[in-house]
């Protein structure tokens, strides 16, 4: 069993940006992740709306993250947050290989991309279909890609796959890309990019790899096949809230309800970064929580 005053479940930008602050103010920290430090800022190629760096690539903005980490001399621990319970005033964090107990806890562990939910998308993952371009899209160099999802993440990828890929075709639901409109402006300048609108994916085809998916025109009712070799998902994210099922602090989508000062409804439980409940997930929105979940734990600590 290990103690410490707070305990940070989650290395994104968030956590390592609560870590900072905490850490500054002297408490007695552990920070916690699953995965490598830097979270879902991974699995993105460039970066162009962080302040003070107009084009980043992602891993450098993470690698300059972890840095500032090490500089305080904070390292992050590996572990898999299964549980959390509160007994007599003191967080009791059960992982995959060992127990912590914290007077505070801060919850930063993100959201996981969104499934389409059609038939067989998990037995297709790594057979044509991915969550992350900038993981597998070096598999389809001169093939032809589907990206599905219409809004900023989805545009974003599109436009990296397009380097790669022979040809991209973004298929999304509703009649518009919601994206941000730059990033529209760029993905229809690029002849490599096709766009299909108000169009349902509706299943995977092939064995053992994709060829095709079948969609349905949403309009006309419509189903047809388009060959592909390549699916790749961005229909939105879901929290990875699974460990507080104990803690009753989560809304109906499973997101943690938190007020201003990043608080949840459990004393002494703080959240922020994606997995709260908000309108904009972003690296910048993640450390402004991150710092003021920090600053909230402290004061509550101090007490
Ligand atoms: C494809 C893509 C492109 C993006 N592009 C941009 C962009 O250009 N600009 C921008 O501002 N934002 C972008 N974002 C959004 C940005 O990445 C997120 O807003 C940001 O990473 C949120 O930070 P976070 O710390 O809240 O969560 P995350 O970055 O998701 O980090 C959460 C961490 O918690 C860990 N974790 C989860 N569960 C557990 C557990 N049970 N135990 C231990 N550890 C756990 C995870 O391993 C992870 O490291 C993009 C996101 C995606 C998916």
């Amino acid at each position: 069993m290990v103690q410490c005053d707070l305990l940070i479940v989650g290395c994104g930008p968030a956590g390592m940006m609560a870590a900072i602050y905490a850490k500054r103010a002297n408490k007695k920290i552990i920070i916690l992740d699953k995965g490598n430090p830097g979270g879902r800022v991974l699995s993105t190629y460039k970066v162009d709306n962080y302040l003070g760096f107009s084009r980043v690539s992602a891993e450098e903005l993470v690698s300059k993250m972890i840095n500032h980490l090490h500089d305080l001399e904070i390292e992050d621990t590996y572990g898999d947050v299964l549980d959390i319970h509160l007994n007599d005033g003191i967080y009791r964090v059960q992982t995959d290989i060992d127990t912590y107990h914290s007077r505070a806890v801060i919850i930063a562990s993100g959201t996981e991309p969104r499934p389409m939910g059609v038939k067989d998308e998990k037995q297709y993952l790594s057979r044509g279909l991915s969550y992350c371009a900038v993981c597998d899209g070096i598999f389809f160099e001169q093939k032809d890609v589907t990206i599905v999802g219409g809004g900023d993440s989805a545009l974003e990828e599109c436009l990296y796959l397009a380097e790669i890929a022979k040809s991209v075709t973004i298929v999304h639901d509703l009649p518009n890309l919601t994206a941000a409109g730059g990033l529209i402006n760029r993905v229809k300048q690029n002849p490599k990019i096709s766009i299909i609108a108000s169009t349902q994916v509706t299943g995977l085809l092939g064995e053992p790899c994709i060829n095709a998916i079948s969609v349905k025109d949403l309009v006309t009712g419509k189903s047809r096949n388009i060959p592909t070799e390549g699916v790749f998902v961005y229909v939105g994210n879901l929290p990875r809230t699974e460990f507080l099922k104990n803690l009753d602090v989560l809304d109906q989508e499973g997101f943690i309800a938190v007020n201003s000062e990043m608080q949840t409804k459990s004393p002494g439980l703080f959240a922020c970064g994606d997995v709260t409940k908000k309108d904009y997930r972003l690296i910048a929105t993640a450390i402004s929580d991150g710092a003021i979940a920090a600053l909230s734990a402290v004061k509550y600590l101090d007490k």
